[in-house]
C-alpha cells in the first residue's frame, strides 16, 4: 500500500509526521513525504490561523483529486479544534493531536480492509507520552523535546489543542540523538514551546542542550520566548562548542499596549535588553522573529510604534501573520480589524523585512555552511547564523561544512551566491 503524508504547520508536526513515516516505512509501507499518488493520505492539520485550517480542508480535495478512492485520514490541531469540519468531508478517520505515534496502528486495520468507526478525538494526555520517534536520514534532524504550553496568550489556541507543557525525559532524547546515522550533521530542538523544557520540574534546557554538544553535531533551537533571555542563559550557550548563533525569538509585536492585550510576558524594552546581549556574546547571531499584524488593539499608531520597533531591532528576517480570530480564545471577544486593513500592514512589514534581511547578509562577511542538497546548478546549506548559501562547486560538497568567504557575494533577491574551487 502506497501512503503519501501531506503536513500543514509547525517543525513540531513536521516532526510528529516524520515519525509516523517512520513507523509505516518500519513496517514495510511504502511511504511518500508530500502530495503523491496513494492509496491512502494522512494529512496533519495545523490550526494556527484560519488560513491553515482552511488548507488543511483544501488538503484533502487535493488527494482525492489524485486519487478518488483513496482513504484519507486526519489528525492534528485542526481536528482536534474541530472535528466535524473534517467528517463532514467524509474521511475515513479522524485524530487529534495525541497519540499520533498509533496512527501505523490505524492503517494496520485499514490495510487489512476492516472498516472502523470514526474514532473519536481521544483525550490530551497530561503526561508526554514516550513516542519511538527516530527522525530519517537527512543532513539535519529535528528532535521534539516538548510539547503543550502554558502561556495562553490571549490570541492563541494552541495550549486548548495540544494540553498543557510536558517534557520529554532527557534520555529519551539522548538516546534518538545518539541513534542518528552519521550523515545528521545538525540538530533542531523543537517543541511548542522549547522555553519551558523541563527537567525532574525544574528548567532544563540549558543541561539538555550541553548534553547534546557532546555529540559533536551542529545544534540549532526553533523558537524561544525572550523570557529565558538572561546573562546566565546566553553565557552557558557561548560555552558550547557546538551551538549554531541562530534565534528566532517570538516578538508579536514592538508596541507595549498590544503586547500587554495579548498575555506576553515582557516590553519592548525587555525584548530590546535579550537582544543586546545575545548580541554581546554572540556578534554574528541571526535574530528572527514572528510578527502578528492587526491584532484588535492595533491601532495605526500602535501599528508605527511596531514597525518603528523591529526596524531598530534590526532583525535577520519576519515572519509575518496576518491576525486570526481563533474562537475560544480571549482575543476572539474583540472586534476584529478589517481585512483589508491587516493586509495593508503585512506588506508594509513585508518591504521592511525585505530591507532587514538584505542588510543582515551585507553585514555578514562568511561562515561555514552545512551543505544540505543540490538545487539546479548549486550546492545549497545554511551557514551557522542561518544565512542559505548557493555555492557553485565542480565537485560534490554534499553533506559537508564547508567554509565560505562573502567577500565578493553576488546577490540576487535575498541569494547569497559563492564560487567554490
Ligand atoms: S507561547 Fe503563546 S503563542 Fe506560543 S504556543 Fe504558547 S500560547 Fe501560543
Amino acid at each position: 500500500m502506497k501512503i503519501s503524508i501531506v503536513t500543514l504547520g509547525c517543525k513540531v508536526n513536521k516532526y510528529e509526521s516524520d515519525a509516523i513515516m517512520h513507523s509505516l516505512s518500519e513496517k514495510g509501507y511504502e511511504v511518500f513525504d508530500g502530495l503523491r499518488e496513494a492509496d491512502l493520505y494522512i494529512i496533519n492539520t495545523c490550526a494556527v490561523t484560519g488560513e491553515a485550517e482552511k488548507k488543511s480542508r483544501q488538503a484533502i480535495a487535493r488527494c482525492r483529486h489524485l486519487n478518488k478512492n483513496a482513504k484519507i485520514l486526519v489528525c492534528g490541531c485542526a481536528s482536534q479544534k474541530n472535528s466535524l469540519q473534517f467528517e463532514e468531508k467524509g474521511v475515513d478517520f479522524i485524530g487529534g493531536t495525541a497519540r499520533k505515534n498509533f496512527i501505523a496502528q490505524y492503517v494496520d486495520l485499514i490495510a487489512c480492509g476492516e472498516s472502523f468507526e470514526k474514532q473519536n478525538l481521544s483525550a490530551l494526555p497530561l503526561e508526554y507520552e514516550k513516542e519511538d520517534f527516530a527522525t530519517q536520514s537527512r543532513v539535519r534532524a529535528y528532535i521534539k523535546i516538548q510539547d503543550g504550553c502554558n502561556n495562553f496568550c490571549s490570541y492563541c489556541i494552541i495550549p486548548y489543542l495540544r494540553g498543557r507543557s510536558r517534557s520529554r525525559e532527557l534520555d529519551d532524547i539522548l538516546n534518538e540523538v545518539k541513534a542518528l546515522p552519521n550523515e545528521v550533521r545538525e540538530i533542531v530542538l523543537t517543541g511548542i514551546n522549547v522555553t519551558d523544557y523541563k527537567i525532574s520540574g525544574k528548567s532544563g534546557l540549558i543541561l539538555l542542550l550541553s548534553e547534546l554538544d557532546k555529540f559533536g553535531k551542529r545544534i540549532r533551537l526553533s523558537s524561544l520566548e525572550e523570557t529565558i533571555v538572561d546573562e546566565e542563559f546566553v553565557k552557558a550557550l557561548a560555552s558550547l562548542k557546538n551551538f549554531c548563533p541562530f534565534f528566532h525569538l517570538s516578538l508579536q509585536s514592538g508596541s507595549a499596549k498590544v503586547l500587554k492585550d495579548m498575555n506576553r510576558k515582557y516590553s519592548p524594552q525587555d525584548f530590546e535588553k535579550s537582544v543586546n546581549l545575545i548580541r554581546k556574546y554572540f556578534p554574528t547571531a541571526g535574530i528572527t522573529t514572528d510578527v502578528i499584524v492587526g491584532f484588535p488593539t492595533e491601532t495605526d499608531d500602535l501599528f508605527e510604534e511596531s514597525m518603528h520597533f523591529i526596524e531598530k531591532i534590526g532583525f535577520s528576517g519576519l515572519h509575518i501573520f496576518q491576525y486570526s480570530k481563533r474562537d475560544g480564545t480571549v482575543a476572539s471577544k474583540l472586534k476584529d480589524l478589517s481585512s483589508q486593513l491587516k493586509k495593508q500592514r503585512a506588506k508594509r512589514l513585508e518591504e521592511l523585512d525585505k530591507r532587514l534581511r538584505k542588510a543582515f547578509i551585507a553585514q555578514n562577511k562568511g561562515g561555514k555552511v552545512l551543505v544540505e542538497e543540490k538545487e539546479g546548478d548549486f550546492y545549497v546549506g545554511y551557514s551557522e547564523n542561518y544565512i542559505k548559501c548557493y555555492i557553485d562547486s565542480d565537485q560534490d560538497i554534499t553533506n559537508q561544512v564547508i567554509e565560505v568567504e562573502f567577500e565578493k557575494p553576488y546577490l540576487e533577491g535575498e541569494k547569497v551566491k559563492i564560487k567554490q574551487n
